[in-house]
């Protein structure tokens, strides 16, 4: 990630991180830069406390859950339908931070009301 202020680049291990917890319960990680303080980004976590892993297969491997979820919602609703394992878990996590409910999606009513 990138410092918009210092214009430099912060890894994770490097950037300043405080726990917070969203209205909607769930738990992320706010990362700051460590030489400015500016906020970065929020470091989603799943039920374990775990950052979100990184995808290793399909259109978006190499991406993140929570970055996937924040750029192609219609994907990451079509995974939480269609796809198996903590990654069904890690986006629904991810569209939930984002303020999106997940029941919002035609495909997951139709599923829930099976
Ligand atoms: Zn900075």
């Amino acid at each position: 990630m990138n410092c918009k202020k210092c214009k430099v680049e912060v890894t994770e291990e490097e950037a300043k991180k405080t726990d917070v917890t969203f209205k909607n319960g769930t738990q992320h990680i706010e990362a700051r830069c460590p030489h400015c303080n500016s906020y970065l980004k929020y470091l989603a976590h799943d039920h374990e406390g775990n950052p979100l892993e990184i995808l290793p297969f399909g259109k978006y491997a190499g991406r993140t859950c929570m970055s996937v979820a924040c750029e192609d919602y219609d994907y990451a609703y079509w995974y939480i339908e269609n796809g198996k394992g903590r990654y069904v878990k890690d986006f629904e996590v991810a569209l939930q931070s984002l303020g999106n409910d997940i029941r919002k999606s035609d495909a997951y009513e139709v599923k829930i009301e099976e």
